[in-house]
């Protein structure tokens, strides 16, 4: 009847019950049309491919969800988990001299990118702020995560012309480009002067503002999905900033150590703590060095804080 054909889109935002779907092809590509969901389809979140027909108005109809690449989830109040951004390439967790980067906190962002299975990369940024006394430290962080593969980039939103750190804006655009990315961090890395600048016709912090009076607090929790000038997606939410200060599992936050995985199995005792076991795999790996003494130490102090979580979560119950 009043349907166009089947055709993609993507979830860009979502509005209660209702949807702003994109047009993928055809002649309306690149045109936002206010969907409604068939009820046979489950939760949509933003980052989802569709399958939708056009309606009149700038309206449509969602038909089918198309296969995830990746999901962001994040627990519920019940530790259920719920699905918040589909279809993110890469997690950017931005880091900066100030506030100072803790490794704990980094460590605990690159887990959660690893238990999601989407790749982290390490963006310094306010690289301007860089001095003889931070930068030690933060070379030696950032050369450690290169040394176990990740990607890293330093930049600076407030690039003095001339020196390297326009470098680094660039690099950050190329690696964004053709993907799908979210960032996240401690409050007061750049997380928002980057994506302003990354987005100069977006004010974020004005349009979560203004939102946020119109319709209530939890419009502020849905991700939505912003194309970049120079190519690539982002998808931001305050939720999703947050992303990796969720709940972690034991077994997760094992497995989140990349350079734990090959030693994983290996220990005397099948359920080996890796504290003071005699014939640890991974206390050897430390001893040898394959393992560094900075992680080792991240990882045991995160593992106590998820227990002491734990305890009180009891505690509560
Ligand atoms: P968020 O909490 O991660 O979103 O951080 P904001 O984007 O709000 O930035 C926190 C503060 O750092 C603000 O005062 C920014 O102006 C400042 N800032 C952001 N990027 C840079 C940078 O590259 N260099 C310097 N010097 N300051 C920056
Ligand atoms: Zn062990």
């Amino acid at each position: 009847g009043d349907l166009s054909e089947e055709q993609e889109g993507i979830v860009i935002a979502h509005f209660g019950q209702l949807l702003n779907i994109e047009a993928l092809e055809g002649e309306d590509k690149g045109e936002i049309h206010s969907c409604h969901v068939r009820a046979n389809i489950e939760s949509l979140v933003t980052g989802d491919r569709v399958i939708w027909r056009a309606g009149k108005d700038l309206t449509g109809v969602i038909e089918a969800r198309l296969e995830r690449q990746t999901i962001l989830q994040r627990p519920d109040n019940f530790g259920n988990l719920k699905p918040v951004a589909a279809n993110i390439d890469y997690i950017v967790i931005v880091i900066a001299p100030e506030p100072e980067p803790f490794q704990g906190l980094v460590d605990r962002y690159i887990v959660a990118a690893e238990t999601v299975g989407i790749p982290p990369v390490i963006l310094l940024n306010k690289t301007d702020l860089l001095t003889d006394e931070n930068r030690k430290p933060i070379d030696d962080m950032m050369a450690l995560y290169e040394s176990l593969g990740y990607h890293t980039i330093r930049a600076s939103v407030k690039s003095s012309t001339g020196d390297d750190s326009n470098k680094g804006m660039s690099e950050l655009l190329d690696w964004l480009d053709q993907h799908t990315s979210v960032f996240v961090g401690q409050s007061g890395v750049g997380k928002s002067s980057l994506i302003q600048a990354l987005l100069p016709e977006h004010d974020i912090r004005v349009g979560a503002l203004s939102e946020n009076t119109r319709k209530g607090t939890h419009t502020t929790t849905t991700a939505k999905l912003f194309h970049l000038p120079s190519g690539g997606d982002l998808v931001d939410s305050p939720g999703i900033r947050e992303f990796g200060l969720w709940h972690i599992g034991e077994q997760e936050l094992l497995e989140g150590f990349i350079e734990f995985r090959p030693h994983l199995g290996f220990c005397r005792f099948r359920d080996c703590h890796h504290e003071k076991e005699p014939k640890c795999a991974i206390l050897a790996a430390v001893e040898s060095g394959e393992i560094s003494e900075r992680r080792m130490d991240s990882y045991r102090r995160i593992k106590h804080a998820i227990a002491d979580q734990n305890a009180r979560g009891l505690m509560l119950r």
